[in-house]
């Protein structure tokens, strides 16, 4: 069973609202270093074309602060209206100065103000210290976004939990949850709220652990936070791009998430469509034609591999047709019925030509792609003409 989407609160970046009821919407981080802003604002505009909805960059020290500034100021020139979120580590005041040219502030709970590579083991008395210290600055960086009315990512990473939480927690989902949950209840006594969580591993199987533990304990606190979902370093390539879409897929499935970002190591542009690709293919937003199509066997006997790939050319141009499903099958063994609930099917005859169903009814028997082609382009341009 599908589940329901989570319920969860709207928080709001720049103009766009993530969670509540709104779409779970696409994020991405240029790859470039910050004072670099002739190369990041032509990324963003990429970017920002391609369907991404919300921009990251790492801000690493103060004079960051002011290129990110600048960047921004360039982009609201050239009317690029992104909302725009400082990736900061290791140093609250990096992060208390980008809630002033910032939407979103993303922290990572880790290493905030805890020490990366701590003792091999603590004391109770140095983990009270670590928290000590964290409630301390946290407050101060809550109570400044809350008075600025922006918001705030806490990002868990399975691979920077501090090395207290580790010692007390283990080194797995319930470490990931306590840090998120101390980080709550500093929030909580500044009665700040503009949170988004994330928890993020490499290992999707870790991901998806995480972020199921994470919700239930949430729900059962009555706690609505916005997800964003994601696999940290998941490389490039194929790999990369099954391993986010099992990672953020399955959290989907269940009804979890409510922005995204699929990290590869590759030009950040292509983020987005395998981004967009996940969200379709879960049924969580719609960007294009949903096509069916079979792998083939002996008993195909036209080039459906051709056949498809010129459809999908074909048709792709039509905004009409984005939110038609067109099922493109070998032969009608399974023909109709793997089909299902196609608006359109194109099936196979053993003499090589082929036959379109309309929701099942044939409207062309036995003919050549070329006349299915010029058919259907006629339904969608007609479609068009009547929107
Ligand atoms: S639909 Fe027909 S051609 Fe395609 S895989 Fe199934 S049996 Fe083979």
């Amino acid at each position: 069973m599908i589940a329901k989407r989570r319920q969860t609160k709207e928080v709001v970046i720049g103009h766009v609202g993530v969670g509540g009821n709104n779409d779970i919407s696409i994020q991405s981080m240029t790859n470039i270093p910050t004072k670099n802003v002739e190369g990041n604002v032509r990324q963003i505009c990429e970017l920002f074309e391609g369907g991404c909805e919300i921009i990251r960059l790492a801000v690493t020290n103060l004079e960051d602060v002011k290129f990110f500034a600048e960047i921004r100021k360039i982009l609201r020139a050239k009317n690029i209206p992104i909302p725009m979120v400082a990736d900061v580590h290791f140093s609250p005041a990096i992060a208390l100065d980008c809630l002033e040219v910032a939407d979103k502030v993303r922290i990572n709970a880790g290493n905030f103000s805890d020490r990366l590579m701590g003792p091999k083991s603590f004391v109770d008395d140095e983990f009270f210290v670590g928290k000590n210290k964290l409630q301390k600055s946290l407050g101060k960086f809550f109570q400044k976004a809350k008075d600025l009315k922006k918001s705030v990512r806490i990002g868990i990473n399975h691979g920077s939990l501090a090395p207290r939480i580790v010692y007390k927690f283990g080194h797995g989902d319930v470490a990931m949850w306590e840090s998120a949950k101390e980080c709550l209840e500093v929030a909580r006594e500044v009665q700040f709220e503009n949170i988004i969580l994330s928890f993020k591993a490499s290992d999707a199987k870790k991901m998806i652990a995480a972020n199921r533990l994470a919700c239930s304990k949430l729900d059962e606190m009555g706690s609505y936070y916005p997800i964003h979902l994601g696999v940290t370093e998941s490389g490039n390539g194929d790999y990369a791009r099954i391993k986010s879409a099992i990672g953020i897929g399955c959290l989907l499935m269940d009804g979890i998430g409510d922005t995204l970002r699929v990290s590869l190591t590759e030009d950040p542009t292509r983020e987005i469509e395998v981004a967009k690709n996940i969200l379709q293919g879960c049924g969580a937003r719609r960007y294009g034609i949903e096509f069916i199509a079979c792998p083939s066997c002996g008993r195909t006997s036209y080039d459906i591999q051709s056949v498809l790939g010129k459809l999908r050319t074909q048709l792709e141009k039509l905004p009409s047709a984005k939110n038609l499903k067109i099922a493109v099958m070998g032969c009608m063994v399974n023909g109709l019925g793997e089909a299902g609930d196609a608006d359109f099917a194109i099936i196979g005859s053993p003499n090589g030509t082929l036959s379109l169903y309309q929701n099942k009814n044939c409207v062309l028997k036995n003919v050549s792609w070329k006349e299915i082609c010029k058919n259907l382009t006629k339904i969608c341009r007609l479609k068009l003409d009547r929107v």
